[in-house]
């Protein structure tokens, strides 16, 4: 199967392979070993000299971690959302009590620095914004440095969900000045899901040091602490340190610089790819991701039977639309472990499937 949604993504033969490996003691060397390897290398591609906690946890782990170390309940905080998972962070804050200010942006669309900036500034009573870099949703990609920007310049504290764009499209932790920046291993990463990376500032340690949120299996600085030890606070995902261990090393091999010029690349093809076989893209142009296109199904067409077709007939696996956009789009993931015959392979695929369904 091309298996083509974002996330999970492909895993190569030798990260799975080096998942298989014999088990090891989670508080003896090999595993210290292990896991200085893999938050040195994780850093690196965070771009950041901050602290980093490895959870074993979906994506949404992070999340959640992200919020219930930093904000605390009836504290007001400005949620930006242009899609599911910017409303997923607007649930979180929600559901341990926070205030959200939602900013939102139609689907399609990015955020507006400049719109963020006017919120913040009405809003100084607001210590921290959350934004989502890459919406998964809508496979629109924010610009998240000029957000970045208009959030630190006016002093507040910022959280960025990054976890279907870290490894695959350049992310500057510590240029940026990103305070708790979050990502996930079934994204970009090319590893299985099961762990998630939170990296936080030095202004992040002061903030949870006041944060009166209960925490526990998501505490993040017992994960730190536990970390200066070449542990973890909990038993950890040990055989997918495993895979991330070696997930790195390949990402070395190729150098970042590669890999996010693979991303675009992939990206442009897909897009027109996509398009020069009559279909419309979701996304506002000039911020179309490079790790998920979304695509408008045609008229007439059932996005499930589409995607049932693809899957059935022509072995691509492709994601549907997720909420409110359910029954309007497709998404085609190109994260990760992807190439180029794969890229080839799903466009065929596509163009195979609104054949089948024409006739
Ligand atoms: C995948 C994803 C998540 C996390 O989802 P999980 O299913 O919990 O891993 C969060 N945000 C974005 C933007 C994502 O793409």
């Amino acid at each position: 199967m091309n298996l083509r949604i974002p996330g999970p993504t492909p895993v190569p033969a030798e990260v799975a392979q080096a998942g298989a490996a014999e088990m090891v003691d989670h508080r003896g060397p090999e595993f210290a070993a292990i896991m200085e390897r893999v938050t040195t290398g994780v850093k690196e591609v965070f771009q950041t000299k901050n602290d980093l906690a490895i959870l074993t946890a979906s994506g949404s782990g992070a999340m959640e971690a992200a919020v219930v170390n930093h904000i605390s309940p009836g504290e007001e905080v400005i949620v930006v959302t242009v899609g599911e998972f910017g409303k997923r962070f607007l649930d979180l804050t929600n559901v341990y009590g926070a205030r959200p200010i939602e900013v939102a942006f139609e689907a399609g669309e990015p955020a507006d620095p400049n719109r963020i900036e006017e919120v913040v500034k009405a809003n100084p009573q607001v210590q921290t914004v959350l934004v989502t870099h890459n919406e998964t949703s809508t496979g629109i990609t924010n610009p998240l440095k000029d957000i970045a920007k208009a959030v630190k310049g006016a002093g507040r504290f910022l959280i960025v969900d990054a976890i279907s764009s870290l490894s695959s499209i350049p992310v500057e932790a510590d240029a940026w000045d990103l305070d708790v920046v979050l990502s996930g291993s079934q994204k970009g990463w090319m590893v299985a899901p099961g762990l998630a990376f939170v990296s936080m500032s030095e202004r992040s340690k002061e903030v949870q040091s006041k944060t009166t949120t209960p925490r526990f299996y998501l505490d993040l600085k017992r994960a730190v602490d536990s970390a200066a030890r070449g542990q973890t606070p909990w038993t950890p995902a040990v055989s997918l340190f495993f895979q991330m261990d070696k997930a790195i090393e390949l990402l070395k091999a190729e150098g970042m610089e590669n890999v996010y010029a693979r991303h675009h690349r992939h990206g442009e093809r897909v897009r027109s790819g996509l398009q020069s076989l009559g279909l419309t893209l979701f996304a506002r142009e000039g911020y179309r991701s490079d790790t998920v296109t979304a695509v408008l199904v045609p008229d007439g067409v059932d996005v499930a039977n589409l995607r049932k077709v693809a899957r059935s007939e022509f072995g691509l696996v492709l994601a549907g639309g997720q909420g409110p956009l359910a029954s309007k789009l497709f998404r085609f993931g190109h994260l990760g472990y992807c190439t180029d015959e794969a890229v080839e392979d799903g466009l065929a695929a596509v163009a195979k499937t609104l054949e089948k369904l024409k006739s």
